[in-house]
């Protein structure tokens, strides 16, 4: 299957296009070397030395691998941020690709070298054409995936030491149609909070279940019992999530352990419905353990915050994107996603939008973070052109 946008900036289009076998070579050669979570030096190595040679001031160690690149043209004191995730995941890849990860055990399975390029893409036309009025700032960010780098590069002075009037960013997205954006007002993805449930029984032979506290039985009891606080404490209209992801516990079916341990995944977007899930789950875990004479040692940790557009930078997205792709290519999200994203601290700070853009070959392209799922070169130079067009719009002479 082939696919064609209609650009109306057919100079952009052009200006990427004899960049695309640059484009490819680069993101391959990231997704060849992937790197974990705030390990990304070489990686931050590559990406700085790129921009370096481009003309920008490259400013490293933000976010401790993180890299704001700056380009400033005319007069204007108004600015634009642009971010890019650079992080890889712990997954085993499976792709078969000629340009596989010779890291064992880590792979770019979420696509984030495709982010990384298409910023670059852009960064290299922006500096080509300097068609715009004020300052650029680039933003390579680290540890999307675990530690929260835009955290982090905000803590480090991000928006302080690189004014932006706005901040964008997008997600590729293989289960949407090529080339369509598709975003929403609003909240767009949710909080993530984690926990660790510990059942402290007291193990004993199989046998003689009368001499033990068997925390099988209470684990089990509370994993039912958990799924009430959904149904049962929470808003009908309030989207939230408990899941019990892990369940572990014994080794023989002989023995009964000392403790049964499970983990969880909590999705929410209303800060009262987050902290009741906390609430609730606390006491449905130590109340059901001690219903069976047992007690639970909790580890309940806050994640990321709900990614929440603002509407003045989503509505500006959607135009530009009409124009830029056409109508037929933009498309509003019904309901916000369920994952979670560390964009929404930007989203916090500054005006904002975020969006993904479509990115399928065929219905049953393996999903992001799959040990197959591979990032779809051919949208590369849209990503890219994309960029351009938003600097250049937003910064208009
Ligand atoms: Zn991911
Ligand atoms: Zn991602």
């Amino acid at each position: 299957m082939t696919h064609s946008l209609q650009h109306p900036s057919s100079q952009t289009s052009n200006a990427i296009a004899n960049h695309m076998p640059d484009l490819r070579a680069m993101r391959h050669h990231l997704h060849r070397n992937p790197e974990i979570g705030l390990s990304e030096f070489k990686t931050s190595d590559f990406v700085a030395e790129q921009l370096v040679a481009m003309g920008y001031e490259v400013t490293r160690g933000l976010g401790k691998t993180g890299i704001v690149a700056t380009l400033r043209n005319g007069t204007s004191n108004r600015g634009v941020g642009i971010r890019a995730d650079m992080d890889a995941l712990p997954i085993h890849e499976e792709t078969g690709a000629d340009y596989a990860s010779i890291n064992p055990g880590i792979m770019h399975a979420c696509g984030h070298d495709g982010h990384t390029t298409m910023l670059l893409g852009a960064a290299k036309i922006l500096a080509e054409r300097r068609n715009f009025d004020g300052t650029v700032h680039l933003i390579f960010q680290p540890a999307e995936e675990n530690f929260g780098g835009a955290r982090m590069m905000i803590e480090d002075g991000l928006f302080e030491r690189f004014p932006c009037d706005a901040v964008f960013g997008l997600h590729n997205e293989p289960s949407l149609p090529f080339g369509q954006f598709v975003l929403r007002d609003g909240p767009i993805m949710a909080a993530v909070d984690e926990c660790k449930i510990t059942v402290n029984g007291y193990g004993g032979h199989g046998a003689e279940p009368q001499f033990a506290s068997d925390p099988i039985v209470a684990g089990a009891s509370i994993i039912m019992a958990l799924q009430t606080v959904v149904s049962r404490n929470i808003h009908p209209l309030m989207p939230t999530v408990v899941t019990v992801g892990a369940f572990h516990a014994g080794v023989a079916s002989n023995v009964i352990p000392e403790t049964a341990e499970m983990l969880l995944t909590i999705r929410s977007f209303d800060p009262e419905a987050r902290d009741e899930l906390e609430k609730r789950i606390r006491m449905v875990a130590e109340g059901q353990a001690a219903s069976y004479g047992m007690g639970v040692t909790l580890d309940y940790e806050r994640g990321y915050n709900a990614t929440i557009n603002h509407k003045a930078e989503t509505d500006y997205i959607a135009n530009l994107a009409r124009r830029f792709a056409g109508a037929e290519n933009v498309s509003e999200m019904p309901h916000p996603s369920m994952g979670s994203e560390d964009f929404a601290y930007y989203l916090e700070k500054r005006p904002g939008a975020f969006f993904f853009l479509g990115t399928q070959r065929t219905e049953n392209d393996p999903p992001l973070h799959h040990p197959k799922y591979d990032f779809n070169d051919d949208i590369l130079p849209i990503g890219a052109a994309f960029w351009v067009e938003l600097a250049e719009d937003y910064l208009k002479a």
